[in-house]
């Protein structure tokens, strides 16, 4: 288990929506959701980068991959990868 320092102890706060909530009609490729409060953002191959955008304006660094069977997670500060943490989906 690779862990750092911004990794919130667990347990972590489910994933708060199925799919990124600030997509308002836009499209994504992937889903990250924040360890710290449960938001789910889109990854940054998407056009609007929601889940690195939260991590400036909340100052939550620290992700899970949302995708299903992926257990790995990231920190935002350090970019690591940390984990692996139990599958979400
Ligand atoms: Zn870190
Ligand atoms: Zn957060
Ligand atoms: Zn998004």
């Amino acid at each position: 288990m690779t862990k750092c320092s911004h990794l919130p102890a667990p347990p972590h706060p489910a994933p708060r929506a199925d799919g990124c909530e600030e997509a308002t009609g836009g499209w994504w490729v992937h889903l990250r959701v924040c360890l710290h409060c449960g938001h789910v953002g889109c990854c940054d191959s998407s056009p609007s980068r929601h889940a690195t955008k939260h991590f400036r304006a909340a100052d939550h660094p620290v992700v899970q991959s949302l995708e299903p069977g992926e257990t790995w997670g990231w920190c935002y500060i350090e970019s690591k990868e940390l984990g692996p943490f139990p599958a979400l989906r």
